[in-house]
């Protein structure tokens, strides 16, 4: 049996990359193995650090967690800022993480690009925190998208490099997975980069058809093949990885040979897109709403779910300052 663990930030709902990236193959994993399943609003002060509703958006993405089929009395649901566990290890493993490696990772160049005045020390260490989200409970096994590959990479160096400075093998190093293997990067719609939360180019869980149709039918596209087989630019690619993962087989297969031999029209293409987005968003947004208007329902999952992952990170912690060396006086 394996220990699985996923997290998703609190800064924004749930999009169509986030399902095909991790929360699908996590709700495939969950009743076959150890599963915590945790919402990251710690993390999301490093690039929100005032939230105009931090409450409301951890309880929404909480609904939408529930909503995409991680079932609460299998897997551990719980959110990070409950377990004080998490933050004890972030310090510790802040003495073993080197300010060049983490200056070099592409997430924090990235960030500081999109944040030039505000680039805090949480954005830097933020391979710390996920690490130490992911050892508390010594995951072997972490779904998520190609996007977090180097991030994981991360954790797998401080997991090896704590075993090495402190003389044990505690720590499992964990591995990105996928059950179809390759890991996904589900793209956004503006034709270039991955589908984020951030980039304004994403389809939530939540959004309503029309809201779908408007986003779709605006996605770039190009003026179209000239001739036969020829080579797809990025954003028509895009559109088809996204028809690849939403439609049927055969919906698919229509569209790529009208690409193939040039008969194909993007607005029809958008217009099926849109549809079996529709189709794919509908029963999941109505459980979000559903699920959203059960507060008592919500309470009790996530303090039941704290105190379930809340065992599981004490142990780690105390095993850890065993193993550095504290000792009462
Ligand atoms: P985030 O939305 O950045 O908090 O990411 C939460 C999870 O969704 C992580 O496991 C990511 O790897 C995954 N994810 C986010 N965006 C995408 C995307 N465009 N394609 C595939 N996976 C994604």
């Amino acid at each position: 049996m394996e220990t699985v663990l996923s997290g998703i930030r609190s800064t924004g709902n749930l999009h169509i990359g986030n399902y095909f990236g991790a929360l699908k193959n996590f709700v495939k994993m969950q009743d076959e193995n150890r599963c915590f399943f945790f919402i990251a609003d710690y993390h999301s002060l490093t690039t929100h650090p005032t939230p105009d509703d931090l409450h409301g958006k951890v309880k929404q993405v909480l609904a939408e967690y529930l909503a995409c089929g991680i079932d609460p009395e299998v897997a551990t649901v719980y959110l990070q800022s409950d377990l004080t566990e998490i933050p004890e290890l972030y310090l510790l493993l802040n003495m073993i993480a080197y300010i060049g490696e983490l200056e070099r990772t592409t997430s924090f160049k990235d960030k500081v690009r999109m944040q030039p005045d505000n680039v805090n020390a949480g954005l830097l260490t933020y391979p710390v925190l996920m690490a130490a989200d992911i050892i508390i409970h010594k995951a072997t096994k972490v779904p998520v998208g190609k996007d977090q590959e180097q991030n994981l990479e991360m954790t797998r160096k401080f997991a090896r490099r704590f075993n090495t400075m402190y003389k044990t093998n505690y720590f499992p190093e964990p591995t990105a997975y996928n059950f179809d293997e390759a890991l996904v990067k589900i793209p956004g719609l503006d034709g270039t980069g991955k589908m984020g939360k951030s980039e304004g180019n994403a389809i939530y869980l939540v959004d309503e058809p029309k809201v779908i149709r408007k986003k779709v039918m605006k996605a770039v596209s190009d003026i179209g093949p000239t001739q036969e087989n020829q080579e797809m630019s990025e954003p028509v690619k895009n559109l088809f990885t996204l028809m690849n993962v939403i439609s049927e087989a055969d919906t698919f297969k229509f569209f790529i040979e009208k690409y193939n031999n040039c008969t194909i029209r993007y607005g029809d293409m958008k217009k099926q897109l849109a549809e079996d987005i529709i189709n794919f968003n509908a029963p999941i947004r109505e459980r979000i709403i559903e699920i959203m208007a059960d507060d008592a329902y919500l309470g009790k999952v996530a303090k039941e779910g704290a105190e379930k992952a809340r065992e599981s990170a004490r142990k780690t912690i105390n095993d850890v300052r065993e193993i550095i060396g504290f000792k009462q006086l």
